[in-house]
């Protein structure tokens, strides 16, 4: 096989075959096929999209270019949770242990933040101490002892995606559903989950700006899960405001301990609650061997209902320090939150206006984050772990003049007039009370058998 002809299949309309689609992949991973030839084939691959054995074929190419983890000594449901990003978005940090504390076994491997939205890595990372660079053996250990662990990805796992993902990123061919899906579902794949749970974000501060996009991501990504032997389910939410109150990223762990403790900001809880919800029926399916069902209103209250308790206990929050424990981070700043990285200046931003915040654009406040230090432009950047921004007023409420909508917390890596400027461009306020979007807005369910 020659690359040349793959791109010029895939260029004139042409579908590529499974050995096509590994030899390629395999190819650029080995240094046979050159960026310059893999990144046409990307381009080609972005213009035309791949119908769904492509997709398959591409996300079993990745897959297979490293190991899958074998968690089949582990006793219970392996199921496990994913966000395709957004900003604020920390369901993870709070589902992955409450989940452990109920009794399921979550496998999460997770990414960094890119661009406007964050990643858990880093969040997680803004504990003292904290490694999120385990190996596969210390992961899965971890996963049995506590009942989850959450890693990043190691050189094992799916290399070729990284490979991949590295050219996307500088050849702008990081937007195309077929390259999305198979790089999440590559991952998602190797961690030897039997169940998944996939968040599909829509709105300005995700990947799909529109529903009707993110519906098209959550059905492949649930095809792909479906022919791969993972039930998988896909729920299409909002992202158009950052989700509950802070964006950053120890900000948002200090966050994430408050809701571990039943203090949360209403839309955290009921996009939380849903999924953990999602993921506690995708488990009692797998235990029960049957079908997933849809989750109907009356089952997903007995499940909120169910996990709203282990809040309560304080067993999901327990959970938790013994996870930080074991990945060598400092839990006693779970007890003493001033103890986390804390900005060395706050500066508060005030509403120009009176009447209701009608917009709070994710994507306005994320790009403020990461002109605070938050985030990062480049993989690789550094990153202040103690910048962001907590939001005082959300979409619905509101605001007088020369009140505080949100605090800037930052350090030296700050470009503060800029990050301003940003925030500000993603705010508007009118004196209509603007109508509010629905958190939840699809469920993908897998094909029934
Ligand atoms: N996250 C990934 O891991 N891959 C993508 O392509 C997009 C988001």
């Amino acid at each position: 096989m020659r690359a040349y002809d793959l791109i010029r299949k895939k260029r004139d309309g042409g579908s590529l075959s499974a050995d096509e689609i590994s030899w390629i992949i395999g190819g650029h991973l080995k240094g046979d096929v050159p960026d310059y030839q893999m990144s046409a084939f990307l381009v080609t691959v972005c213009i035309n999209g791949m119908d769904d054995a492509e997709t398959v074929a591409l996300t079993r190419a990745m897959l297979e270019s490293g190991t899958t983890l074998d968690l089949s000594e582990i006793s219970g449901t392996k199921v496990d949770k994913h966000s395709t990003g957004g900003v604020g978005d920390k369901t993870s940090i709070i589902l992955a242990p409450l989940m452990a504390a109920m009794g399921l076994k979550i496998p999460m491997i997770s990414g960094r933040g890119l661009g406007h939205t964050g990643g858990t890595l880093d969040k997680l990372e803004s504990i003292p101490g904290l490694r999120t660079d385990i190996g596969t053996d210390e992961f899965k250990q971890n996963v049995k002892k506590i009942g989850f662990s959450i890693m990043g990805q190691t050189d094992e796992i799916a290399p070729a995606d990284r490979k991949l993902y590295a050219l996307r990123d500088v050849t702008a061919t990081v937007e195309s559903i077929p390259l999305i899906a198979a790089s999440i579902m590559s991952k998602k794949l190797a961690e030897g989950t039997e169940g998944l749970v996939l968040d599909v974000k829509c709105g300005s501060g995700a990947f799909m700006k529109t529903e009707e996009k993110a519906k098209e991501l959550a059905q492949v990504m649930v095809k792909i899960g479906d022919s791969m032997g993972v039930r998988t389910v896909a729920v299409v939410t909002e992202m158009s405001e950052p989700l509950g109150r802070a964006v950053g990223n120890s900000l948002e762990v200090k966050e994430c301990l408050n809701a571990l403790k039943g203090n949360w900001a209403a839309d955290l809880k009921e996009v939380t609650m849903t999924l953990g919800a999602w993921m506690l029926t995708m488990s009692d399916s797998l235990i029960e061997e049957t079908s997933l069902q849809f989750l109907d209103p009356r089952a997903k209250k007995h499940y909120i209902d169910e996990a709203l308790d282990f809040i309560e206990k304080g067993d999901a929050f327990k959970k938790f320090t013994e996870f930080v424990d074991a990945q060598y981070g400092d839990a006693e700043t779970l007890f003493k939150p001033a103890m986390l990285p804390s900005a060395k200046e706050t500066k508060h931003i005030l509403a120009k206006g009176d009447g209701y915040l009608r917009t709070l654009d994710a994507e306005a406040v994320g790009r403020a984050a990461v002109l605070l230090g938050a985030g990062r432009e480049r993989m690789g950047d550094e990153i202040d772990p103690a910048a962001g921004i907590v939001l005082t007023k959300k979409t619905g409420d509101e605001v007088k003049a020369g009140e505080p909508l949100a605090m800037f917390h930052y350090g030296d890596m700050a470009s503060l007039a800029e990050a301003e400027d940003a925030f500000y461009s993603g705010v508007e306020i009118g004196p209509k009370e603007p109508v509010r979007k629905k958190l939840m807005r699809d469920v993908v369910m897998p094909p029934k058998k």
